[in-house]
């Protein structure tokens, strides 16, 4: 007795074939033309050619195999399990799915590599821009000339104003007397 198995997926069209395993009953009773149906001409011509010589005898042979022919026919011919082919049609969409997921996995591998002292956070922020395609360092101008007025060059030293106790360039200072640019007052200069 034969027993179903599986369906076999042509590769492109995707056109279905029963997979079968054991004795064939239909090869017994249509022997060679059970092969052409198939498509198997080779094991056509040839169970008709050896059904002469053998007087018959290989008619009932041919059936015991027939179904392995079979199946290693249509992997020959590049059919696929069911498995294999779903895999096939569905591989274009999860290639489009896992992208938005590949940029966060690159995330929190980015971000791990800071936290472990690999990356500094400016490298981090670069390469995120970079991942998500926004332009790097916007805030990074608006920071820095904050930063340059609060605290001063050391080529430009400042003393406190006596009067106002507010920072005055020393470069400003002239020898004899000067005036506090913030609250007005004379400072004697050295
Ligand atoms: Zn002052």
């Amino acid at each position: 007795m034969s027993k179903y198995v599986a369906k076999a997926f042509h590769p492109v069209n995707g056109s279905q074939e029963d997979v079968w395993e054991g004795f064939s009953w239909p090869c017994l009773f249509l022997g060679c033309f059970w092969f052409a149906a198939k498509g198997m001409w080779g094991w056509t011509v040839l169970s008709f050619l050896v059904a002469v010589p053998s007087f018959g005898v290989s008619w009932f042979i041919f059936p015991f195999f027939a179904n392995v022919l079979h199946a290693s026919s249509l992997r020959k011919q590049g059919y696929l399990t069911e498995k294999e082919w779903h895999a096939k049609k569905t591989g274009g969409s999860t290639q489009e799915r896992s992208e938005p997921s590949s940029v966060a996995d690159e995330l929190a591998k980015l971000s791990a590599l800071m936290k472990q002292g690999v990356l500094t956070e400016t490298e981090f922020r670069s390469q995120k821009a970079k991942l998500i395609g926004t332009p790097p360092v916007q805030q990074a101008p608006a920071e820095r000339p904050l930063k340059a007025e609060a605290v001063p060059p050391i080529d430009n030293p400042t003393t406190p104003c006596p009067m106002c106790r507010k920072q005055i360039r020393i470069a400003w200072l002239k020898v004899g007397e000067n005036i506090c640019p913030h609250c007005g007052g004379k400072i004697i200069g050295e």
